[in-house]
């Protein structure tokens, strides 16, 4: 998935690996003259918009844990329901360390309602009961 730059024709050159499948293809993603993002090297057209999405504005899925409050183990698995920008996934960590849930609690269950503003929640990965 990541990226290293080359020197290309076409201007700045990224190599991305594909990861929406185990085929893990290695796409060429550059800017034409006329200044548009062009992906080389796909084998399906999915990785075409990967690609472009990787070049101009990468997303991450948090993947992460809280803090539970009488839970039947310390901390909870919890994600953010769709990716965020990459560059917020510091933040995004920082704010989840600050954050306590309280058991019991369900898988799905929204434990951050609006991460960083972004509209975004982030679920509990599991369910956890009480500490008996
Ligand atoms: S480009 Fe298509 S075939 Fe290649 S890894 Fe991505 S999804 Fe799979």
């Amino acid at each position: 998935m990541e990226v290293q730059f080359k020197d290309a024709k076409q201007g700045d050159m990224k190599e991305i690996i594909c990861v929406i499948c185990p085929n893990s293809c290695k796409l060429q993603v550059f800017k034409d003259k006329k200044g548009e993002v062009q992906v080389e090297g796909y084998g399906c057209t999915r990785g075409i918009q990967y690609g472009e999405d990787e070049y101009t504005a990468p997303k991450r899925t948090l993947i992460t844990t809280v803090k539970i409050d009488g839970g039947e183990l310390p901390v909870l698995p919890v994600r953010s329901k769709v990716a965020i920008p990459k560059e917020k996934l510091f933040k995004a960590m920082e704010v989840a360390n600050h954050v306590t849930a309280k058991a019991p609690i369900k898988m799905g269950d929204v434990v951050i309602p609006n991460l960083l503003g972004l509209g975004v929640e982030v679920i509990a990965s599991r369910s956890m009961g009480k500490k008996e």
